[in-house]
């Protein structure tokens, strides 16, 4: 029986809002526990596919730019939100 332990990551991966959740689209990896550490992530390099994308930039600025509270909208104010995205083609 082979007991499942998490991989020894060798680099970090820049997040990204795809399937993988890495920039470069690089499989998920399961860390060990001992490895997720913000001690251990800081000594590892940054994965190179990942540094390689030009839209680096844009991708984070994007995730930064989010409004961290959205406001609280009356279900009317909802439907017409709602009507407004399906006017748009959403
Ligand atoms: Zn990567």
């Amino acid at each position: 029986m082979i007991q499942k332990k998490g991989s020894k990551p060798t680099v970090i991966h820049r997040w990204a809002a795809n399937e993988t959740g890495h920039l470069c689209g690089a499989p998920k990896e399961h860390w060990g526990e001992k490895y997720s550490t913000d001690e251990y992530a800081l000594t590892l390099p940054l994965c190179e596919k990942c540094a390689e994308f030009p839209s680096i930039e844009k991708v984070e600025k994007k995730v930064i730019n989010i409004p961290p509270i959205k406001k609280k909208l009356t279900p009317w104010e909802m439907l017409l939100e709602r009507k407004g995205q399906l006017m748009k083609g959403e």
